[in-house]
């Protein structure tokens, strides 16, 4: 409370103390000067039980013609060591980290998927985690429901490669489709390295869990998977490009109508605070650095250069934005919240 305020409330008679707490200003309460506690009249009302549980994490859009919807699975904070990038000292990782006011022994990694609506076609791009990622991630089905969408009414499911976090949304943890109107497309060369036997025996250990997690989504509807080549059209304005570093046929997509576009960028980095920043770094989940930070370096110079919008599946949600190329790297400008669409 200011010295004025302290004033006029001792200025008052001091026979009519409520009369005196009137006197404390709004001002003063919102300027966190003044305790609630000690302000009778202005919460004289029950105070409201907290909600204790988020919002729907859902973010409409228009491209052109095409209105999409980000819809928000969660976030994994992923555990990371000194060997998380396989090319800079760990303390400048820390220290990028601690830049981006993030945890220092974990990457904060949220997953976004994206429905687009073509006006013909309802498309969902990456499925999520199906809650057998994190416990703090698998709520793409309930805001699918918040956000008015049907699972059955999704017509194609797009994938942009193979890692679990895009694919295992495809199934519940029963093994049921989700989506089971669905036809589902690949990229070819995604399917090509991960399901030969040959490269599951080379593994390792660790990454031998991905090829047998990727064959309980695969195998038994397989005959109904389609595959593509980069620069297939999967549906009337949205085309493939490969991308690939992260994985061998990660795969990206540009989507247009009228004079609007997006790119949609999957895994081309993850969180920006930390690879849009550094995009020279070798993530140790990249299965060719070098290859991946090619990639990374060609298509973000391209969204740059071109102002497009882009979206990241690992970008904090709703994903999208602007990427700004700066003296050592880039920088994500994520959209204003656009109230009408
Ligand atoms: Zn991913």
């Amino acid at each position: 409370m200011s010295r004025l305020e302290l004033v006029r409330i001792k200025g008052v008679n001091d026979s009519e103390p409520e009369k005196a707490m009137q006197h404390v200003t709004r001002r003063a309460v919102l300027a966190g000067s003044v305790s609630a506690a000690a302000l009778p009249l202005l919460s004289a009302k029950a105070a409201s039980p907290p909600a204790g549980e988020q919002t729907p994490g859902i973010y409409r859009y228009r491209i052109g013609a095409f209105e999409l919807t980000a819809l928000y699975d969660g976030i994994w904070y992923r555990p990371i060591t000194e060997k998380f990038i396989r090319n800079a000292p760990f303390a400048e990782v820390e220290n990028a980290l601690a830049a981006a006011f993030m945890p220092a022994d974990k990457l904060a990694t949220p997953f976004t998927t994206l429905i687009v609506n073509t006006g013909q076609k309802l498309v969902l791009i990456d499925t999520g985690t199906g809650g057998q990622i994190a416990p703090s991630a698998g709520v793409l089905r309930a805001n699918l429901v918040a956000a008015g969408i049907d699972p059955q009414a999704i017509d194609l499911i797009v994938i942009s490669h193979f890692h679990p976090d895009h694919i295992n949304g495809i199934k519940d943890k029963d093994n049921d489709l989700v989506f089971p109107n669905a036809e589902i497309m690949v990229p070819e060369a995604e399917w090509k390295y991960w399901m030969d036997d040959a490269n599951l025996n080379a593994a390792p250990a660790d990454l031998k869990l991905t090829f047998r997690n990727q064959r309980r989504i695969f195998s038994d509807i397989a005959p109904h998977v389609t595959r593509f080549e980069p620069g297939a059209e999967v549906a009337s304005g949205i085309t493939t490009l490969a991308a690939p570093g992260h994985t061998p046929g990660h795969t990206v997509f540009a989507i247009h109508s009228g004079d609007q576009s997006l790119l949609v960028l999957g895994d081309t980095a993850q969180h920006p605070a930390v690879f849009a920043r550094h995009p020279d770094w070798h993530a140790a989940f990249d299965i060719d650095g070098e290859a991946a930070v090619a990639t990374r370096k060609k298509l973000f110079d391209r969204a740059a250069a071109d102002r497009m919008l882009v979206t990241g599946y690992h970008f904090p949600f709703p994903a999208c934005g602007h990427l700004i190329k700066t003296a050592h790297g880039y920088e994500h400008v994520p959209v204003e919240w656009q109230p009408n669409l």
